[in-house]
Order: structure tokens, then sequence, then C-alpha cells
């Protein structure tokens, strides 16, 4: 039995581990690299003997190569969980519509794919039995619909963790640390160098410095944020905190937040979600919406738009019509990348044209949905403690200081663990 690591090894991107088993090949994840241009993880095998993906959830660098597999007579059975179809169908339907760059699958790879998929709940302890592999579903606590898989092949057990948060947000649960013994742990890293500061704390000041703007200084408030999980999150911390101006959402988010309307079984509080729908006011996507967005940066309030490291979307329209204003403000909320529009006006206060300095506030807000260091450092000494030091651990999805951050951390407490690099074989017995 063997692991071979094909993408996101030290870095984000591209997630895909292949698992391979006396002639049967399973799939964690087959996800885009969105670099200058997207790219796929490299396969090795015939995909005709491909039995089982498992998807942990909708985030393109997880799922955005997935079509791939269904363009063919033979497709391979694909697992995920009801909202991680919903969601998967919205954003990969949103690249193949707005790439410039070729990719080898069109729509109708992606409609088969949808219709083919294999649904299954989060269930902590029912355990699944397909084509010689058993596995749990867990909720990962990361974004809607998001899943940790552990797997049970030749007597070993395997999990994977997708991304993880395991903190509980407005949103969301957390993931639970209840596990039975594991041999395998491949892990993700994005905050594997990093603490997030306390939940709360974050909130309540996300939620003054936002009071600050638009009830004391009449000002608009831009969150640039992700149309799947982060927008949602925004619209239900403003709605715990009872917040009296309007809150206006646009983009992906509005079809986003109305399909989870039918998924609320799977949030933290059914309650909370809808009352933060009703109480948003989306954007129209008909003719009116040039006058609505006009209307949303005339008048005090907050704009929930992605992207949310301002790569592209309504967010730089609406960072265009606020930044001259020191009233008015953009609150980032997500982890920006090197080289995005998010991180150059954090760090410069410059403009994308490279010279007008912003006069509006700009801070960032640090409302994670991974777990940081000691987060994943206890979720490490949990398994490791129940499976008596027997278990071996796989960091990936995170750049080099992370995985390098992390692996160092688990290697002082002596627990065997390994960062792959691209393409990596590991025999697993
Ligand atoms: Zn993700």
């Amino acid at each position: 039995m063997k692991l071979k690591f094909i993408g996101g090894c030290k870095q984000i991107g591209g997630q895909a581990i292949e698992l391979e088993s006396k002639n049967r090949v399973y799939l964690f994840d087959y996800g885009i690299l969105m670099d200058k241009k997207p790219t796929l993880p490299p396969l090795d095998f015939d995909v005709k003997n491909l039995d089982i993906i498992f998807l942990s959830h909708a985030h393109l660098d997880h799922s955005g190569g997935l079509p791939l597999f269904f363009s063919g007579s033979k497709s391979p059975i694909l697992i995920m969980t009801p909202t991680t179809r919903v969601l998967s169908k919205i954003l990969i339907d949103d690249m193949l519509r707005l790439s410039e760059y070729y990719l080898p699958f069109m729509r109708n790879e992606l409609m088969d794919m949808i219709n083919k998929t294999s649904l299954f709940s989060y269930n902590q302890t029912l355990w699944h039995h397909l084509k010689g592999i058993e596995f749990l579903i867990i909720d990962a606590g990361h974004i809607p619909g998001s899943a940790s898989f552990i797997c049970k092949i030749n007597g070993k057990r395997i999990l994977y963790t997708g991304d993880v948060n395991h903190r509980t947000t407005r949103l969301l649960n957390g993931m639970s640390n209840n596990f039975p013994k594991i041999d395998y742990v491949i892990m993700e890293s994005t905050y594997g160098n990093s603490d997030h500061p306390p939940r709360v704390e974050v909130e309540k000041d996300f939620v003054s410095a936002i009071e600050n703007i638009v009830v004391s200084k009449n000002g608009t408030v831009l969150v640039p944020a992700f149309g799947v999980g982060r927008s949602q999150e925004i619209m239900c911390i403003l709605h715990h905190y009872n917040v009296k101006f309007p809150v206006y959402v646009d983009g992906m988010a509005r079809s986003v937040s109305r399909a989870l309307l039918n998924h609320l079984e799977i949030l933290r509080d059914e309650e909370l979600y809808r009352n933060a729908v009703e109480n948003s006011y989306f954007i129209s996507v008909g003719k009116n919406k040039h006058l609505e967005r006009q209307n949303a940066v005339s008048n005090p309030g907050v704009i929930i738009a992605p992207s949310g490291m301002l790569k592209g979307g309504t967010a730089i329209f609406y960072s265009e019509e606020l930044i001259n204003n020191p009233d008015n403000a953009i609150y980032l909320v997500s982890f920006q990348l090197p080289d995005t529009l998010g991180r150059q006006i954090l760090e410069t206060q410059i403009w994308k044209d490279g010279k007008t300095k912003i006069k509006a506030e700009i801070k960032h807000f640090p409302l994670s949905s991974h777990s940081g260091k000691s987060e994943l450092l206890s979720f490490v000494d949990y398994i490791h403690n129940k499976s008596n030091g027997n278990t071996t651990f796989f960091i990936v999805h995170g750049d080099e200081d992370n995985t390098d951050g992390l692996y160092s951390a688990m290697e002082e407490k002596g627990i065997s663990t390994f960062v792959p690099n691209l393409g990596e074989e590991f025999q697993i017995l």
C-alpha cells in the first residue's frame, strides 16, 4: 500500500493525494493550482483504474480539477457531503465562466460530475464500505460541508483532514477531537507556524471598528470576503452583535447564502443564520445593480463583496469608490497571499495603480477558517496519545514556513512526521 503526494506539497494549491492498494486507486481531493495560469496535479495512473475520489470541501484548490475524471465512459465514485456538492457546482461553474485559460474540461463534464456524486452526511461512528475501503465522514469545521475522512484499509486507519478548523465560529461548529486510533494522518498546515488571537476578541474589535466608521463618522466599510464561508461568517458576526446599520452583500455570496438556507442542519446556529440572511440586503443581479451599488457606497453601512484578497470581483469597484475618503474603511478578514492587491494595500496603503495613496482606513482582522498552530498541535497530541505514539503524520497544504514550523514543533515532541515533496511516495504497511 502506498501514498503518493501529487499536489499541495509545501504549498497551497492543487491539493491531491493518491492511495494505492492491491491494484485499487483512491484519491483525496483533486484541486487546481491558480498560479499565473491554472494547473492540475500530474497523474501517473490510468484514470480508468481510479475507484474512489474523496472530496474534502468545495474550495477550488481541492475540487477544481475533478470534472477531468468525468469526460470518459467510466467515471470513479466521487464522495462528498450534500452541501459540498451544491457549493462545488457554484464554484467550479464560476471558474469555468471566468477562466481566461484553457482547462481540460467544460461545463458538460462538470454537470456529469455533479449528477454522479455519491452523497454522505457527517457521522462520527457510521462506517461506510465501498470498493475495498471503509470510511467515516467527519465535520471538519472549515467551511459549510467540509469533511475529514477516516479510511480503514488493510487493517490500517488513515485520516485525511482536508482543511480544518478546530475552533467554533459564528457560522460553524469546530472539528471535534473524538477519533478512533489512527495509524496515518495527512494534515493541513495553512497556519502551521502561527496562532490566531482569541476569536471573540477579534470579533469585538472588528464590530467596534465598523461601528466607529459607520455610526461615528457616517462612513462606509468594505469587507472583501470569499463568497463561500467567510461572507456568511461576517453576516453572522454582524447579526450576532446586533448592528443597526445596513449590511449589503454582493457577488457569489448571494447564491451561496441562499443555497445554505437548504442546509441549515450543518450550521452552528440555524436561527442566527436565517436572521442574518433576512437582515442583509442582497444587491440585485438585474438591471438595478449599478444603482444599488452606488447607493451602497454613498450611505453609511457595510458592504461584503468578493474577492477576499482583492484579486478581482466587485470589491475592486467598491474600493475605488471608497478609498479617497478618510471616513471610509476597507477591512480585510482572510489570509492575504503575497502578490495580491489585498496584501499590497495592507503593507503600503497604495492602490493598484501604484501611485494613489489610500485615505480610507485599511486594517486586517484575522477571522480565519483554519486552525492555528496550537490547535493543530493539540489535535496531533490527542491522536498521538490515542495510538501510544504509533501514528505517522504527513504535513501538506501550507507554504514552507508553515510546514516547516509545524514539522519542527512535532519533531521536538518525538512524533513521526514527514513533509512530503511533490511526487514523493511512501510505502505504508
Ligand atoms: Zn479550504
